[in-house]
């Protein structure tokens, strides 16, 4: 007897929940999006799907979906639902210290938890947990859109790599990223770090070496010739300013709030470690030092050690989102 009760709690919740639709044979995309209630482009965007014709038996569509927790939480998580590669801002209930999710322990500023979510997790429902009293619930992710790119290496460049040195060089840049710490060092949307933004190659874009699979573009490429000036887009404390094996010349800014950005293959750095910055100080020229194929800027953003979409920063949605963390601030 038991054993059926809890079958149908399970079923009473899968349905409860239900955001993740299996396509099932001679379904449509606009089907699907009609008998959810949701707009096709939606969909379509939820699940990075290109060609909406293109859809095949036995595919998980995620269902952007309104979330799914009690309202009596107080919690709320924007942008709703949360996209690949992008911050999302928890609003969490008094009590809660940490967030528990992505296997991330985000810690919780004020009311609030800026949470990186990973650039490559796919759309999908993923557990979280508010630490404290202790509420599970299911999140939303939903597509980036990222396209994909192929980088071509000279075969004996790549054979040369130190695999040992690119490890203990992630070792000492997470290690410049520095711990979380409560206070938001920033003021406002960050400005880009070049005085003329030309994207080459965006953040999330899928990647391929040689044809083989390799990953994503953990930050923004920018064109600039070398030694045009690199500014800080927000205040901040440099975490490390020297010169590295892969990422050549780079400085390290730490923000406040697990974040900290990087910017690499730098001709020349003009910032020392431990000093402070200010928005749009001059921290360094554009180069091509380490592994660089030519110059430009590789801009890098973390979150407790993640990768996110740099461009994030600069937009003044994500700074009203932190509002209560900034006013617990120093
Ligand atoms: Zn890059």
């Amino acid at each position: 007897m038991k054993r059926f009760i809890w079958l149908f709690l399970t079923i009473g919740l899968a349905l409860a929940a239900a955001p993740v639709h299996v396509v099932q044979p001679g379904e449509t995309l606009y089907r699907i999006a009609e008998t959810y209630g949701v707009p096709l482009e939606a969909l379509a965007a939820a699940n990075g799907i290109e060609d909406v014709n293109l859809i095949r038996a036995g595919q998980r569509l995620v269902v952007p979906s309104d979330p799914s927790w009690p309202e009596g939480w107080g919690l709320s998580v924007t942008p709703w639902p949360p996209v690949q590669g992008e911050p999302a801002v928890f609003r969490v209930p008094e009590g809660v210290g940490t967030v528990q999710v992505f296997n991330l322990k985000v810690p919780v500023a004020s009311d609030v938890a800026l949470v990186p979510v990973p650039a490559d997790t796919n759309p999908g429902l993923y557990p979280f947990v508010l630490k404290g009293p202790d509420l599970k619930g299911e999140l939303l992710v939903v597509a980036g859109g990222y396209g994909h790119e192929n980088i071509m290496l000279s075969e004996e460049k790549n054979a040369l790599l130190d695999r040992e040195k690119i490890r203990a060089e992630k070792a000492r840049l997470l290690e410049a990223c520095g711990p979380w710490t409560p206070e938001v060092r920033w003021q406002g949307p960050w400005r880009w770090p070049l005085e003329q933004v030309e994207v080459t190659s965006e953040f999330g874009t899928r990647r391929s070496y040689n044809g083989r699979p390799g990953g994503w573009h953990g930050g923004v490429d920018l064109r600039g010739k070398e030694g045009t000036p690199v500014y800080a887009p927000a205040a901040g404390v440099v975490g490390l300013s020297d010169e590295l094996y892969v990422r050549g010349n780079a400085v390290i800014l730490r923000h406040g709030l697990g974040v900290c950005s990087g910017y690499y293959h730098l001709s020349q750095r003009v910032v020392e470690s431990g000093q402070t910055v200010e928005r749009g100080d001059l921290i360094g020229y554009i180069g091509m030092t380490g592994l660089s194929t030519g110059p430009h800027l590789h801009w890098e953003v973390r979150i407790l050690g993640q990768t996110t979409d740099p461009a994030a920063f600069t937009r003044s949605e994500l700074w009203h989102r932190l509002a209560p963390a900034r006013a617990a601030g120093p």
